[in-house]
């Protein structure tokens, strides 16, 4: 199937009606021109009213290990989102976001990614990693980004840019000094002027 009817199908996605607080709403943004795909969760509360991925301080770390400003960001189709799960779970007892349901890739990732030619994917988290990286299982997340080599060169895992994060980042400080720069390198080169 086409990439535009597809799109439409999973807008009218409601196969998770019953189980979810609210009403599902499908957030994916992906393009004809994709070519670097960022596969996180699930989006949060926020980008579930606004409709928009990472517009939050989550998504300006991300676009600072990324290298590029909120215009490219949003406005370069050759950049794609497309989570884990495509709404937003609700919030857990503990503050935190539901995992996303395995439903929602079951469903629909396998034919998205069919109908793409992404020639790099960054995978947000060990919900993505697992799902896109066969060795990230039984790995935790920590173990398979600090093997980020592995995947190259389709594939890179990355932590939760969240300020969650914050003391991970500290912990881990190889991630800003190896990963980041080269991850900076590889997106100027695919969507660079
Ligand atoms: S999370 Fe996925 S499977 Fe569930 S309603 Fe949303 S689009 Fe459909």
């Amino acid at each position: 199937m086409p990439l535009e009817p597809l799109l439409a199908e999973i807008a009218a996605c409601r196969a998770c009606a019953g189980e979810l607080a609210h009403e599902p709403r499908p957030v994916v943004r992906v393009f004809p021109e994709t070519r670097l795909l960022i596969c996180g969760q699930a989006p949060g509360r926020r980008v579930h009213e606004r409709g928009l991925p990472f517009d939050d301080p989550s998504g300006d770390r991300l676009r600072d290990w990324l290298g590029v400003d909120r215009e490219t960001f949003y406005g370069d189709r050759r950049i794609g989102v497309a989570a884990m799960a495509f709404c937003f779970p609700g919030t857990d007892p503990k503050g935190g976001d539901f995992p996303p349901p395995p439903r929602c890739a079951a469903l629909w990732r396998a034919r998205l990614l069919a109908e793409l030619r992404v020639e790099l994917i960054l995978v947000v988290g060990s919900y993505a990693q697992q799902w896109h990286m066969p060795g990230a299982k039984g790995r935790s997340m920590t173990d398979t980004v600090r093997a980020w080599r592995e995947g190259l060169p389709n594939v890179i895992p990355l932590p939760h840019p969240s300020w969650r994060n914050t003391a991970w980042l500290r912990r881990n400080p190889w991630f800003e000094a190896e990963v980041a720069p080269y991850l900076r390198a590889r997106v100027a080169a695919m969507v660079g002027a």
